[in-house]
């Protein structure tokens, strides 16, 4: 099947109404590259949102030991969500790489969801692939075990008896999440318009310094500027014609 934005409908505007987002995801990064915009018109507008990420990307750069590299871009992270009003990150210790989608990963998750206790939950895409828009691209298994447990831990953390352990921690159920938003879905539903929020976003993603230079020879900031502006493209002309971050929500 053959994509077409002008056969696509147009993106609904993400619910508005909600305090507070928990943004959980594989990596270092992962918000930063495409999301970043959405979340920065959210603080702006007196939203908390929360990182929580499943490791601290220690795998990320080839010429960098993991025992070098996760102290450094969990600083760069740190920096990084700063740059767009977010104060608190979590790391939940898993391994960059190698994580596994199962019990253990779906009740750290719920955990988060207790402690934080969103209405709005944001992981990143669940799916195998990046879709037709990158040639189909494989995604990592990182993304995908942390995408679906995630869309799976938004329901477990209102279950009392589903992980009677956080009981014993303190950790009381809550079932108050109303969506989870998929970004960088292949078959978005909803919509932010990334004006507002495009420049910090490119300075957010910048913050990921040590990474970006590992990855590419292009000057950081064009190569962010570049990359960004493609992104928040993609998806301008089923939102009338407005640089667009996606999301593919899920509604609980
Ligand atoms: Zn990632």
């Amino acid at each position: 099947m053959i994509e077409s934005n002008e056969q696509a409908p147009q993106l609904a505007d993400m619910p508005g109404d909600w305090q507070r987002a928990l943004a959980v995801v594989a990596h270092p990064d992962d918000l930063e590259y495409g999301c970043a915009a959405a979340i920065a018109g959210w603080t702006d507008a007196g939203k908390e949102v929360t990182y929580v990420l499943a490791t601290r990307g220690e795998a990320g750069i080839d010429s960098l030991d993991p025992a070098t590299c996760g102290p450094l871009r969990e600083r760069e992270q740190r920096a990084s969500a700063g740059v767009v009003g977010v104060s608190t990150v979590e790391f939940l210790d898993h391994r960059d790489g190698v994580i596994e989608y199962g019990l253990g990963l779906r009740r750290d998750i719920a955990a988060a969801v207790r402690r934080h206790r969103p209405e709005l939950v944001i992981t990143l895409n669940h799916r195998d692939t990046w879709g037709p828009a990158v040639g189909g691209a494989w995604n990592t298994p990182d993304h995908v075990a942390v995408g679906r447990a995630t869309l799976d831990a938004a329901g477990d953390a209102g279950n009392r008896w589903i992980f009677p352990e956080l009981l014993e921690r303190g950790l009381e159920p809550w079932d108050g999440v109303r969506w989870v938003a998929v970004a960088g879905s292949t078959t978005p539903t909803h919509a932010v318009d990334a004006t507002p929020g495009l420049e910090r976003s490119v300075h957010s993603l910048l913050a990921h310094r040590a990474y970006i230079e590992a990855l590419t020879d292009e000057d950081p900031e064009e190569y962010v500027r570049t990359f960004l502006a493609g992104n928040n493209q993609r998806f301008a002309a089923r939102y009338g014609g407005r640089p667009a971050v996606a999301f593919e929500v899920f509604p609980r």
